[in-house]
């Protein structure tokens, strides 16, 4: 890959990104991501084009409303450089057909993560259409659409069951159905291996942050862990290199 070719897609990443954070301020809004353009959210003032510029607007306006001075927040920045950073890390290491289907699964990972972050929820407009999507691209492209089909029932299988016995078990509600749904979404894009994969990932990242929380704060550990973005971050790292691990665990049999 050339510098300017790189150059140009961590660019585009970074357009993309900003478009991202419109979805993850909007969608648990139920608001439309087409209208109106963005606004400051303390005193309503729109957003010039000058001072839309993923990352460099944050920087130049000192993470300040130009006209309210209300703080932006820097996750704002933060999913702009994260998205163009995984942008460019795709198109280094898919090539063209798969590129596609992996940026939407990545892009549809970042929202899923901050909105879970924020709010505890996982939209179904994000997920439903995702498992779809997911499967369909299987019959063109890797995993193939066995791989895909076996993806998404035992990943959205299993968490239901656990879900189901921890209810029946416990008599309270564990997991909600939008995990369910999403472990559904992430075995359609990157087959049943990838998914077994991001299960673990996510569930070691979640127990080792989730310990530390615990000790830190001596909360409760259910109440403060946002499974899906533990979700998204296994993915989005089976996503690159589950494969490879797939591989080489697969190698010792
Ligand atoms: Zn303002």
């Amino acid at each position: 890959m050339s510098f300017g070719f790189a150059a140009l897609v961590t660019v585009f990443g970074a357009a993309v990104g900003s478009f991202l954070n419109v979805c993850i301020h909007r969608l648990p809004l139920r608001l439309s991501l087409a209208w109106p353009a963005s606004h400051c959210p303390k005193c309503g003032a729109p957003v010039k084009p000058y001072d839309n510029i993923p990352v460099i607007s944050y920087i130049w306006l000192f993470g300040r409303c130009r006209h309210c001075r209300a703080p932006i927040s820097v996750k704002y920045p933060v999913v702009e450089i994260a998205t163009a950073a995984v942008f460019l890390g795709t198109f280094l290491l898919f090539d063209p057909p798969a590129v596609v289907p992996r940026l939407l699964f990545a892009c549809a990972m970042i929202v899923l993560a901050v909105i879970d972050l924020e709010h505890r929820i996982l939209p179904d407009v994000i997920t439903l259409p995702g498992i779809a999507v997911g499967f369909l691209f299987s019959f063109f492209m890797p995993p193939g659409w066995r791989d895909s089909l076996i993806g998404l029932l035992v990943g959205g299988g299993s968490l239901w069951l656990i879900g189901e016995v921890y209810f029946r078990v416990r008599g309270e509600e564990g997991m909600g159905f939008g995990d369910v749904k999403m472990l559904a979404m992430i075995g359609a894009f990157l087959g049943w291996r990838s998914m077994l994969l991001t299960l673990f990932l996510s569930s070691f990242l979640g127990s080792a942050i989730g310990l530390g929380m615990v000790t830190v704060k001596r909360g409760d550990m259910k109440y403060a862990l946002p499974f899906g973005t533990f979700l998204a971050a296994g993915a989005l790292i089976a996503s690159v290199v589950g494969d490879r691990i797939v591989g080489w665990y697969a190698s010792f049999y």
